[in-house]
């Protein structure tokens, strides 16, 4: 239910700024709390077409099973070998997720937040551009991240074809069949089902500033798809995609990509969000300082791997897929266990070819190439 009539003044326990995946899940979980929500974005019945994955083991328990449109129970990765990855990976449906986090309760809000006011200890209160005012005593900022020039982003572009013309589902493909040359930025084949008709083959820049074009991804794509005997047609639907990979602030005040909560060096926030979606509604801080301390971990470890040139990232991931599950869980998923990331990164280190390690290790210091 969309309320646009000019409501001026409500208190209510928590606004939620923002209906993506991350803030439609606060809102969600929030009532499931018994907490009075109201949540405000400018097109709140709008749906998601980006295509969301995660880990299986990284959702909460209560994420019905009917939410996930595929499974993937051994994905497959190669950098210069393959890997079968033990983990299971899903795709959601985004019309049965968006269904399961349903807004019963929540005072929804079609508008556009201009600024949120907050006061040391007492309420919040969030202005629209309409000039409406709302007050709380608690607001959590779920807007996702503006793109920006100086924010690393991820890009992709990709196709949808028959399932029946696809057979092998591929978490990363970074063989380098797609026509780029030698010395150019690497870009990784992403191929996963989308439901039982149809699957995604998308070409992917995992981060970059700037980030690969779409146009160079999409001929990269039909390129090394020709080699696979997959002949494209232009017919076929498409999926574009460009989303900044950092710029989130850490923080209990923000949610989701605007929070904190992407991965730098996987794009990934969906399911960290609907996992910590219950601790942020009812007011619990899901930023101890180990959580910080991996956060920087992993910003690290972003500037490392974007200081590799195009023949060493393939042997990182060589490296890096050889390690066991737990450790793969450890720096991909795991937000507070630093120990354990630490450990991910000590082992990695010792996998990778010497070169690699000498730029693991200097990298960080020297920030980002490109
Ligand atoms: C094509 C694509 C594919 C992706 N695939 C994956 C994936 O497989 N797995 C994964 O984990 N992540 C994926 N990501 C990355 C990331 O997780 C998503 O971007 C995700 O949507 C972030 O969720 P969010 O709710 O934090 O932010 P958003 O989805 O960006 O939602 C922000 C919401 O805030 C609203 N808003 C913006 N400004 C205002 C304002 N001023 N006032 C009120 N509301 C406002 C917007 O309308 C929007 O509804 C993908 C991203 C893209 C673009």
């Amino acid at each position: 239910m969309v309320d646009s009539s000019a409501a001026i003044f409500i208190v209510t326990d928590l606004i939620v700024c923002g209906l993506g995946p991350a803030g439609r899940a606060l809102a969600h979980r929030a009532r499931a709390h018994g907490i009075s929500v109201l949540a405000i974005d400018p097109h709140p019945d709008r749906h998601w077409t980006a295509t969301y994955a995660a880990w299986a083991d990284e959702l909460p328990p209560w994420i019905a099973p009917r939410t996930l449109a595929a499974q993937l129970p051994r994905p497959v990765a190669w950098g210069t070998r393959r890997f079968e990855i033990d983990r299971r990976y899903v795709v959601f449906d985004n019309a049965a997720l968006r269904d399961s986090l349903d807004l019963d309760g929540v005072r929804v809000v079609a508008g556009t937040v201009a600024e949120i006011r907050r006061a040391d200890g007492g309420p919040a209160t969030v202005r629209l551009e309409s000039g409406e005012t709302y007050t709380a005593r608690r607001v959590v900022d779920a807007r996702g991240v503006r793109r920006a020039p100086e924010l690393a982003e991820q890009t992709a572009f990709g196709v949808m074809v028959p399932r029946q013309r696809w057979d092998e589902p591929l978490f990363m493909d970074w063989r380098p069949d797609n026509g780029a040359g030698p010395a150019e930025p690497r870009s990784f084949l992403y191929a996963i089902p989308l439901n039982d008709d149809t699957v995604l083959l998308e070409e992917t820049c995992l981060a970059g500033r700037p980030a690969l074009d779409l146009a160079v991804l999409r001929d990269r794509l039909h390129t090394r798809l020709r080699g696979r005997g997959i002949e494209l047609d232009g017919t076929e639907p498409t999926e574009r995609v460009r989303f900044p990979v950092e710029g989130g602030r850490p923080g209990d005040e923000h949610f989701g990509a605007a929070g904190g909560l992407l991965h730098p060096a996987t794009g990934y926030s969906v399911a960290t969000a609907l996992a910590e979606a219950d601790a942020v509604a009812t007011g619990a801080s899901i930023w101890p300082w180990q959580a910080r301390a991996v956060h920087a971990l992993r910003n690290t470890g972003l500037r490392a791997l974007l200081t590799l040139s195009p023949t060493e990232i393939p042997l990182f991931f060589d490296g890096f897929f050889t390690l066991s599950p737990e450790r793969q869980r450890a720096y991909l998923s795991d937000r507070r266990n630093l120990f354990a990331i630490a450990a991910t990164m000590r082992d990695l280190f010792t996998t990778v070819p010497a070169p690699v390690r000498v730029k693991l290790v200097t990298a960080p210091a020297r920030g980002w190439r490109g």
